[in-house]
């Protein structure tokens, strides 16, 4: 596995990665193990998992990232969030990722299941905050551990500043690097970056890319997550609803161009989600990266 994630992002080298769910079908099955395959080639510096809401979810969560590390030379990232378990059952799952060689876990606190914006209830015998999964991981042995960021603020947050509070928190209870929330435009991730870093805090946040390739789905994963999408771009997409090429190519134009406006930055590196398909993330990657051979034979 190398050196810890924590170190690799700490000493400055860019970082690529690719973020996946499981899947609930033998057809998701093989579009993930296709693409997690194309993904590999490129050689990125880590992937990772989600976690679901359920018991059938959470489960596919843990077998495919154990699969990761055993079949694949890719290094699995565990989402692994507190809602509803008990301490008892997070140090359980924990510890079959350690037997598994899993050495990476990105602690979240994880949304009230049903209703993502209702009131959240921990677990009786549970964590309350992402900050106490945090520490719980690290206590469990040496694992890298990644927690949240959101550059426009939670969406139950009352206010910026106090999400800021809180976001710092999790970095001092030993947070080795942050993934972002998915947001459309530069300023919002760069405000984030520079209010953390007058903080104090010098923990590296990796920015989310969404490519905003769907007009209807990106709209309801914006409002989820309290996102501001840009008119100019949710007129376009519109406009290309009836066209998913020019889709494609307009929000993979738009990921393209904010990436290398948060590269030239000086961005710790960029996490793609891909909906467990390879082809928009692999294409802002390919723009940014103009190595032909892997392309070529793929
Ligand atoms: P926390 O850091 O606990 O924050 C939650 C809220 O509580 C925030 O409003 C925060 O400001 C506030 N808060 C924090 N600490 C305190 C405190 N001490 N006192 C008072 N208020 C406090 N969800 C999934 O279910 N599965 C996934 O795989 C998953 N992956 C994600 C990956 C990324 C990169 C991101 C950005 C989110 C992901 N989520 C996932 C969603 C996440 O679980 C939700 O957004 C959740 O509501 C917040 O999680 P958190 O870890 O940020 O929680």
């Amino acid at each position: 596995m190398g050196r810890p994630l924590g170190d690799v992002l700490a000493s400055g080298e860019l970082s690529y990665s690719f973020e996946f769910f499981p899947p609930r079908t033998e057809v998701g099955e093989r579009a993930l193990w296709d693409t997690i395959r194309r993904v590999e080639a490129l050689s990125p510096t880590f992937v990772s998992v989600t976690y679901g809401a359920g018991g059938s979810s959470r489960d596919r969560t843990i077998a495919v990232t154990e699969r990761i590390a055993e079949e694949t030379e890719l290094r699995p990232v565990a989402h692994l969030t507190a809602v509803d378990h008990s301490v008892a059952e997070l140090r359980s799952i924990i510890g079959r990722y350690a037997d598994a060689g899993v050495r990476d876990v990105l602690a979240l606190r994880g949304d009230p299941p049903g209703d993502p914006g209702g009131p959240w209830n921990p677990h009786p015998q549970g964590l309350t905050h992402a900050v106490e999964l945090v520490r719980l991981v690290k206590e469990c042995g040496a694992f890298s551990v990644g927690v949240a960021a959101f550059p426009e603020r939670h969406p139950r947050s009352p206010d910026w500043e106090s999400d800021l509070e809180h976001f710092v928190a999790k970095c001092r209870a030993g947070a080795d690097y942050a993934i972002t929330q998915m947001f459309f435009r530069a300023e919002d991730y760069l405000r984030l970056r520079d209010a953390v870093a007058a903080a104090g805090c010098d923990t590296p946040i990796i920015p989310e890319i969404m490519p905003a390739t769907d007009f209807r789905q990106i709209r309801r994963f914006a409002e989820l997550s309290s996102a501001v999408f840009p008119d100019e771009l949710a007129r376009q997409l519109e406009s290309a609803q009836d066209d998913p090429a020019a889709a494609h190519r307009i929000g993979v134009d738009h990921a393209t161009r904010m990436a290398e406006q948060l590269l030239a930055e000086g961005i710790p590196g960029l996490h793609f989600i891909t909906l467990n398909r390879s082809t928009a993330a692999l294409d802002i990657y390919r723009n940014l990266n103009p190595a032909p051979a892997v392309f070529q034979a793929a």
